[in-house]
């Protein structure tokens, strides 16, 4: 453990200006606060804020950073309250510390809401401070360290995932290569230890077949820069087992060489001095095709520069070799903490100090905002969530590619049945628009209006489809009840009885239905007719003319009329001959028609355009010229039957029973053929006067805008 002198003079040992009393302070506050808190390792717990402030010693940190280094766990774990750390410490370290203590509940809240107010403090704290993710960092370094001493596999499992997910590339996105390469390899020791352990012996045995080979190439390169009088330092590096490990699974390859293993390296003064280097390693060593690479004059994103080269080194081995300035390897080290110790000395007043945090968000602000930053580093807990913000500043997080309408059912789903409109960041949007992070979201919303089961089509939360789906079917059961209700009141009416409350009661049980209800909707979707309506209500009653042509929409050809049947008003029949009306064009007065005889059956009517005709081409002695006789045709009705394709909204049907039942016709029974997320399709029969009325009727029903198609039926 660090001793608290100890951990003052690393940090005065960099900046001398470091206010010694804070440091001092923040030591003893923290032990106290901890007191006698034990880490799973049996250490006191104080030993870790400890550790992770030496961490970022390492990485040349100011005073403000370590300070909340040492007082990280105790809001969280501790009575200690940010208020006190505030009047004790400043403000700036109390909101640095608040940022920390947010960024770690984020790991432990399961509960989406302070899970997502969380993330969005974690945000807000990251772009005002990237200090608070570099403690953060330092602090799961230790606790990484630290992971063998949980006994749960599990949570070291889950910790070493959200680590190799989370962490380590955050550390890699702002270039702390050190850190970003321990929390790998440890990460990778707990994920897949088999791996890490093969890696490990492939590399021993790699390391004794070299022998000292390395010491003899390190003599070899400094001996021919010496040749050139050049100054430089050379060094040997051997890469960590993770990433030779992920090399080998991205390329696919083994390792099996030196260049496989060790880095050289070759530090120089200057940004020239490093091309010059390159050219005597060049000159004496051949290069190896392809593999030279100029980070240089590219830096990768995260600022990393450094020449790159293999060649055949002085003992005929392939060599990697790395040509950079001291400067370059301290921030290829360091990364962004790096700047830290090397502006500091040009840095005067507090505002430049910190200038390196600023550029830093500059890159963070401009390479990305805070989702393409979060896809960026891999972000896995978040990458598939947006999170927005209701009008009161409330959070909402959704799944990615969730829209307002989902957003309106998140925030509860009477918002959602109402909702009409959106708004996004003040401005009006189509309610399919997706979502991005950060998106202030007002939902517009209407009690008159409604939704409509088109939005199942962008909705993306099931709880918001869900609720789509429940409010529709709760709309169209009490349309279908309705429609059922008229359907019913007009079967009795047109039996002659008078609606009787007993009738129905004793009526259910016979058709199986537990209730009036159930009977309206059954009878409004067309699963029922009136015909089997009106025989449960009275079942000793003969069937009425009209109602029985409506029994073969549902089952077919059994519903046919009887000669001199008074429902069929045709003239030039021949007397006590059987007529049938055709089911295939549903002739009505005013249509144009012809009866076909069959032998044993008598004689069909159909329209004079009905297809069905062709078939009887050649064997004209079987047409019989019919007309309609008008007088008794003006005084019965009939059945035209409709087949309409209508928009699956709420309200269509209604506006489609309402529209007919204007223009005086009467929905004698109706079947839904076909039904899609869009559009029915429904066979309707109407009770008409004659053709010119069913006509009309279909004039009037193409007006209704939800009505996309609707012609006489012909089957
Ligand atoms: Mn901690």
């Amino acid at each position: 453990m660090i001793r608290q002198y100890e951990l003052v003079e690393r940090v005065k040992a960099y900046d001398p200006t470091a206010d010694e009393g804070a440091l001092n302070r923040a030591y003893v506050f923290s032990l106290k606060a901890h007191g006698a808190q034990t880490r799973a390792s049996g250490d006191p717990y104080f030993s870790h804020p400890l550790e992770v402030a030496g961490i970022l010693t390492g990485l040349k940190l100011d005073c403000d950073t370590i300070v909340t280094a040492l007082l990280h766990d105790t809001v969280e774990d501790t009575l200690a309250s940010l208020d006190e750390i505030e009047r004790q410490f400043g403000s700036p370290v109390a909101r640095l510390v608040d940022g920390v203590t947010k960024l770690s509940q984020l790991e432990l809240q399961s509960d989406q809401t302070k899970h997502a107010e969380n993330f969005r403090k974690f945000v807000l704290a990251m772009s005002k401070d990237i200090r608070v993710l570099l403690v953060k960092l330092a602090d799961r370094l230790h606790n990484m360290r630290t992971l063998s001493f949980i006994e749960n596999q599990d949570k070291r499992r889950r910790i070493a995932n959200e680590t190799m997910d989370i962490y380590a590339p955050l550390a890699e996105r702002i270039g702390l290569k050190t850190i970003t390469e321990e929390l790998e390899d440890l990460a990778f020791a707990e994920i897949n230890m088999d791996a890490r352990n093969s890696v490990q012996a492939r590399l021993d045995f790699l390391r004794e077949e070299a022998g000292d080979i390395v010491p003899r190439i390190l003599a070899a390169i400094r001996e021919m820069l010496a040749g050139h009088r050049f100054r430089a330092v050379v060094e040997g590096r051997e890469k960590r087992l993770y990433s030779i490990w992920r090399k080998m699974e991205i390329k696919n390859i083994a390792f099996e060489q030196l260049s496989d293993i060790v880095a050289f390296r070759i530090i120089v003064d200057s940004e020239s001095d490093c091309y010059q280097a390159l050219g005597f390693v060049h000159g004496a060593y051949q290069m190896v095709p392809g593999k030279f690479k100029d980070y240089i004059s590219t830096p990768k994103p995260n600022g990393y520069r450094s020449l790159h080269t293999t060649v055949m080194g002085p003992e005929r081995q392939r060599i990697e070799i790395q040509i950079r300035t001291r400067e370059m390897h301290e921030e290829a080290e360091l990364g962004v903490a790096a700047h830290w110790a090397f502006k500091q000395a040009d840095a005067g007043s507090d505002g430049k100090q910190y200038r390196w945090l600023r550029e830093l968000l500059d890159i963070l602000d401009n390479a990305s905002g805070p989702e393409e930053f979060l896809e960026h580093t891999k972000l896995e807990m978040f990458r598939d969530q947006v999170f927005c913000f209701t009008p009161h500043g409330d959070l909402i997080n959704l799944p990615r590619g969730a829209t307002p309408g989902d957003f309106a059912y998140a925030v509860h789903s009477h918002v959602g049945d109402t909702c009409v409109g959106a708004k996004i960041n003040g401005r009006m949007v189509p309610l399919r628009t997706p979502l991005s992070n950060g998106d202030q979201v007002e939902i517009v919303r209407s009690t008159v209006r409604a939704p409509s089961p088109t939005w199942e089509g962008f909705l993306v939360t099931g709880k918001a489809r869900a609720s789509v789906r429940r409010f529709i079917r709760s709309k169209q059961r009490k349309e279908y009840e309705t429609l059922g209700r008229a359907i019913a009141e007009k079967a009795f009416r047109e039996i002659g009885e008078t609606w009787a409350q007993t009738v129905i009661d004793q009526a259910l049980p016979r058709l199986k239905l537990k209730n009036e209800t159930e009977l309206f909707v059954t009878l409004g979707q067309g699963l029922m007719t009136s015909q089997e309506f009106s025989s449960a209500c009275f079942p000793t009653r003969r069937r009425p003319g009209v109602a029985s042509r409506a029994l073969s929409l549902v089952r077919g050809r059994s519903g046919s009329t009887k000669a001199g049947d008074a429902a069929i008003p045709i003239r030039g029949l021949l007397p006590g001959v059987a007529v049938h009306l055709a089911e295939c064009c549903s002739p009505l007065p005013g249509d144009r028609i012809v009866g076909i005889i069959t032998t044993g059956i008598g004689v069909t009517v159909h329209t004079i355009d009905c297809d069905t005709l062709v078939s009887f081409g050649d064997t004209p002695e079987r047409w019989l010229d019919l007309s309609w006789d008008k007088d008794e045709a003006e005084n019965s009705v009939h059945v035209g039957r409709l087949s309409l394709v209508v928009a699956n909204e709420t309200g269509s049907l209604g506006e489609m029973s309402m529209s007919i039942a204007k223009n005086n016709g009467n929905i004698n029974n109706l079947k839904i053929t076909s039904r899609s997320a869009e559009f029915f399709d429904f066979l309707v029969d109407v009770e008409v006067q004659d053709s010119r009325h069913l006509t009309d009727i279909i004039a009037a029903l193409r007006a209704i805008p939800c009505v996309s198609s609707v012609e006489r039926a012909r089957s």
